[in-house]
């Protein structure tokens, strides 16, 4: 039998649209086996998913770390991680704030620009979640400053060294590594290839981080091409990385897509042997 695992998903918890629940509802409808939550530096969403898992769903309790590497964001997953360790809870608690901090400096140079963009009209995109660019995207379009969110991260907006752009702590990669190891948990690196906002991940990192400790790298996700797939699986192979992947899903800001891609026959029971953090949860 298949086991059917999709290993990257957000909920309202992040910067995802809908709440835990109805993630883990629609990962049923969509004949998931497994679906790990991994909303954006925050664990906040897995206790709401948990209980609403129903029988033959499994959940895999995640995050995805925000990791800067060389001023280029690096998206780390991370799997079965303690959340209470105390030194990975402290970092996650400076990444949320700086978050925070951040978003607001931006909303200000928005304001300062002249665009009609609150701090309230964010915080109520964001549903209580932690505020993130994608939020201040949805307020620009909803704002008729810009076509949709995605057209936010320009020069012009939001985009990386754009007008209204400031950036914000973010992790080492191989610190992040090293701290979800102690805290018991694994890491596969997320879309290396796809969804940089104009920088992949060359091999030579990639080969750094894995003799770092990172445990997998993400080869399904669905801004990853097919050549970018097959080089990925060859560079895997070559690193001893497992391979895995998933949907990204974000609920409607991208088309309510969980489950269209899957982590590969095998890599979801490789992952889960080397965690001692945590433990899947199971409907
Ligand atoms: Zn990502
Ligand atoms: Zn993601």
């Amino acid at each position: 039998m298949v086991l059917h695992a999709d290993l990257h998903s957000h909920s309202n918890a992040s910067d995802g649209t809908t709440p835990p629940a109805d993630v883990m509802a629609r990962a049923a409808a969509a004949g998931l086996d497994v679906i790990a939550l991994t909303d954006h530096d925050t664990v906040a969403g897995h206790a709401e998913a948990a209980a609403a898992l129903t029988p033959g769903l499994t959940l895999l309790p995640g995050m995805e770390l925000s990791c800067r590497r060389d001023g280029h964001s690096v998206h780390m997953l991370a799997y079965l991680f303690d959340p209470a360790h105390a030194e990975l809870a402290a970092e996650l608690a400076r990444i949320t704030g700086s978050r925070v901090s951040r978003a607001r400096a931006m909303v200000a140079r928005l304001a300062e620009l002249g665009i009609p963009v609150t701090w309230e009209q964010v915080s109520e995109i964001a549903g209580g979640g932690v505020v993130g660019r994608p939020h201040i995207a949805r307020a620009l379009a909803a704002a008729g400053v810009v076509a949709t969110p995605a057209d936010a991260f320009s020069p012009d907006w939001i985009g990386a060294g754009g007008r209204a752009y400031v950036s914000r702590y973010a992790l080492d990669p191989s610190r992040a590594i090293a701290l979800v190891r102690a805290a018991g948990g694994v890491t596969v690196l997320a879309h290396p290839r796809g969804a940089g906002r104009g920088w992949a991940i060359p091999d030579e990192v990639i080969a750094e981080l894995a003799a770092a400790g990172l445990t997998g790298v993400e080869i399904n996700h669905p801004q990853q091409d097919e050549e970018q797939r097959q080089r990925l699986r060859a560079l895997a192979r070559e690193l001893g990385l497992v391979p895995s992947g998933g949907s990204d899903d974000h609920g409607e800001l991208t088309g309510f897509r969980i489950g269209v891609e899957q982590a590969p026959e095998g890599s979801y029971p490789a992952l889960i042997e080397q965690a001692t953090g945590a433990v899947p949860i199971s409907g």
